[in-house]
């Protein structure tokens, strides 16, 4: 048996490696190792994926989200609304800012933003929302764009973990993640669901006027060269990480399936199990399972997690520590939410390896011991 990982990026490269051997060399031939034309056209090959009308290519998924919030010409002291469960990123550009963060709760069943928790923490001074497509499955977009509409917010999705999920509106119509918002934001990261070779991210959105403000904050403000009208950053995505993005997309589609794959041996296996809850799959969304998360009820999870590192299998915690309980927030003075919802997740969740390479016997083997050990 291989062993097992949380995510196998190796097997996965060595099933396309002629392919993207062969696009990284092509860049290194060119030379043009910053917005070549491998970036170009990866950027055209995603929007037509998503059905997007612009993909902006920059440097990781922090800076798409801090790039999109940029644009909204937001002033100190505004509030954004998200979820306190979700990684640091989505949260920590919002201070960095110097805008509010306002921690709401998720749903207990999907993990993502509570709609009804997002129309209560509304004030006059709330600006935008920013939801996140946690684990590979959507927010709920269409009661989101609702409320944002009836108040006048911003929507930047955070489709970091959700690239290739598929929004199925309550007419039937489906759009893809990330392009339901004014703005969606997403990373490249090795491990994310289409995975660069290094660092990487875009920005998607329908709205030209965004799109080219944000194109000028991702390159130093410029709107020509040497003439800066805006204080922007520097993020791009380099020619290399393109061409191999462009390799990997097509594949996406594929990758997604293997993940489901997988997702539904681990969902037969902790069928009817009462200390298990399995992901919950929303009638709105279709899952990528960038994580395959369970629920755990009266198990040791530490004891679970050190006996299964002892067998060879990786199992992680995604979050242990909410937003509203970090540090960095406490100026904000978060620490006295009451998000029960977040604080029981963060102490009941645990992430098995999921990724486009498991086998059935990694699977079997991973839930044989997941099962000895609770059912000692
Ligand atoms: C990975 C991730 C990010 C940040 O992406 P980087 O490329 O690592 O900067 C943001 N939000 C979520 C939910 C993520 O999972």
């Amino acid at each position: 048996m291989r062993p097992i990982q949380m995510v196998d990026t190796k097997t996965q490269y060595h099933k396309i490696k002629p392919a993207v051997d062969q696009a990284v060399m092509e860049v290194m031939e060119s030379t043009a190792f910053i917005n070549g034309k491998a970036v170009q056209d990866f950027a055209a090959d995603l929007s037509s994926y998503l059905g997007v009308k612009h993909t902006i290519p920059c440097a990781n998924g922090t800076d798409a989200l801090q790039i999109a919030m940029m644009a909204l010409g937001l002033q100190p002291g505004d509030e954004i609304i998200t979820p306190s469960f979700t990684y640091i990123a989505t949260t920590e550009v919002i201070a960095l800012l110097r805008l509010t963060p306002v921690f709401v709760e998720v749903d207990p069943k999907t993990f993502c933003i509570d709609p009804a928790a997002i129309e209560k923490a509304i004030t006059p001074r709330t600006k935008a929302i920013v939801p996140v497509h946690l684990y590979g499955q959507a927010a709920p977009m269409e009661q989101i764009m609702e409320i944002a509409e009836k108040h006048g917010l911003y929507v930047i999705e955070d489709n970091a973990q959700a690239i290739g999920c598929e929004y199925i509106f309550e007419n039937g119509t489906r759009q893809k993640t990330g392009t339901i918002g004014h703005i969606g934001a997403t990373s490249f990261y090795p491990s994310k669901n289409l995975g660069a070779f290094g660092d990487g991210g875009a920005i998607f959105t329908n709205d030209d006027e965004l799109a080219a403000r944000m194109k000028m904050i991702a390159n130093h403000g410029q709107s020509r060269q040497y003439y800066h009208d805006v204080v922007g950053c520097n993020s791009r995505l380099d020619s290399i990480q393109a061409a191999i993005l462009g390799i990997k997309l097509k594949h996406l589609d594929e990758y997604a399936s293997a993940r489901q794959q997988a997702a539904a041996y681990y969902d037969q296996a902790f069928a009817g199990h009462p200390a298990i809850t399995t992901p919950a799959l929303a009638a709105y969304s279709s899952h990528v399972y960038h994580q395959y998360t369970i629920l755990m009820e009266g198990v040791d999870r530490e004891g679970l997690k050190k006996y299964l590192a002892e067998k060879g299998i990786p199992a992680m915690i995604y979050y242990p520590v909410p937003g509203h309980r970090q540090k960095m927030f406490e100026q904000f003075n978060v620490a006295s939410l009451d998000l029960p919802v977040t604080d029981w997740l963060t102490q009941r969740v645990i992430s098995l390896p999921i990724h486009t390479e498991l086998d059935e016997e990694q699977l079997a083997y991973i839930t044989s011991h997941i099962l000895a050990y609770i059912n000692q």
